[in-house]
């Protein structure tokens, strides 16, 4: 069904894009990215090319080695309210996994950047020392004036991290809201950072995003903070106790760190292990893999079709009519979707 009338084929740069990320080349990564990014239509085709070259070859690997290549990468969402310390926290953790003989990559879930036009913590160095290390790989926050962020791609972007042999992927929410469904559909578990604010101020942490949480780690307890991260830690395990757990095997857990004393990453990291292998085990990660693929094929197939309509002369005309109809109530916004989609089909055929 696939592959074999696509009409198409690499190009030699796509072919040198992809040789590269099998060994692990950075600099060939972050093109690739680009190039998945890119709305131009042959841009994206080559995307395509190139996603389903390199994943062939990583499966053609795992069956030689008869391991489950897929599942042996785990990929960490990391959300949270701006200031909370998700970067400083990434870098710490980031750090210890690299020492551990890990390879982590970086990435940022962004829609924010959709409005904007730029990311919000658009020209931030992030992660300083991360990002000189060789077996990291961190994904600047786009820049302002470039659209899209990492939210519509990061399926795409997961996938070539882990081809190029990083076997982490932290997955860390940059824009407000929408952002953290973005990482939940995108990560293996959910780990919400949270700023020693208890009580009252929890509110504000919407309702949303605590019920995504698998683990919820209260940062900057260190110093003259100490205490108020404790009382965070009760106001928060009280909330999460009112929470139905998404999970049958896990039950949402809280703990405490100071990611710039660096001190409670590695128990931290512990527990986020712990999750690993008791969903790992119970099989559970692998089904939550399958039905984040089954959304992220629903989310492509709606952006693909809304950008071929885009492309589409005659609905563009048709389209600008409908909207005086629609203005002088002439037709409702139901019917003239309906019409649209009649003519967008039959042109198709
Ligand atoms: P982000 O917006 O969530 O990425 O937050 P940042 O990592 O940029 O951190 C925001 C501020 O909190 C910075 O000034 C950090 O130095 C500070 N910060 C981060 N982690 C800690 C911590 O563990 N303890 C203390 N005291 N400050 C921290």
């Amino acid at each position: 069904m696939f592959g074999d009338n696509h009409p198409l084929r690499m190009t030699e740069k796509t072919q040198m894009l992809a040789d590269g990320i099998l060994k692990r080349d950075r600099r060939s990564l972050s093109r690739a990215i680009t190039l998945v990014e890119s709305h131009k239509k042959e841009h994206s085709k080559q995307a395509e090319l190139l996603i389903d070259y390199v994943l062939s070859r990583r499966r053609g690997q795992a069956m030689r080695k008869k391991d489950q290549d897929l599942l042996s990468t785990f990929r960490l969402g990391i959300a949270g309210p701006p200031g909370a310390g998700k970067s400083t926290f990434i870098e710490a953790l980031g750090l210890m996994l690299i020492e551990r003989g890990h390879r982590v990559a970086v990435v940022a879930v962004d829609p924010s950047s959709k409005r904007t036009g730029g990311s919000i913590l658009g020209d931030k160095t992030r992660m300083t020392y991360l990002s000189r290390t060789l077996d990291a790989f961190v994904r600047p926050s786009p820049s302002s004036g470039i659209l899209g962020g990492l939210a519509e791609h990061t399926n795409d972007v997961i996938l070539l991290c882990e081809s190029a042999g990083f076997d982490i992927v932290l997955i860390e929410t940059v824009g407000l809201g929408q952002s953290e469904v973005a990482v939940d559909d995108a990560a293996d578990m959910c780990l919400l950072l949270l700023p020693p604010a208890g009580g009252d101020d929890l509110q504000g942490v919407k309702k949303g995003i605590m019920e995504i949480a698998d683990l919820v780690v209260i940062n900057k307890a260190d110093g003259e903070l100490k205490t108020a991260a404790q009382h965070a830690t009760a106001s928060v395990r009280h909330a999460l106790q009112l929470i139905r757990p998404r999970s049958l095997n896990w039950t949402p857990k809280v703990m405490r760190c100071s990611s710039l004393f660096n001190s409670g990453i590695d128990k931290v990291w512990d527990k986020v292990d712990e999750y690993r292998r008791t969903m790992l085990e119970s099989g559970e990660l692998g089904n939550k893999r399958k039905e984040q693929n089954h959304s992220w094929m629903l989310r492509q197939f709606h952006e693909q079709i809304m950008r071929e309509a885009r492309r589409h002369p005659s609905l563009q005309k048709t389209m600008t009519q409908i909207d005086s109809a629609l203005v002088g109530g002439y037709v409702t916004p139901r019917r003239a979707a309906g019409e649209l989609l009649k003519q967008f089909l039959e042109d198709k055929e």
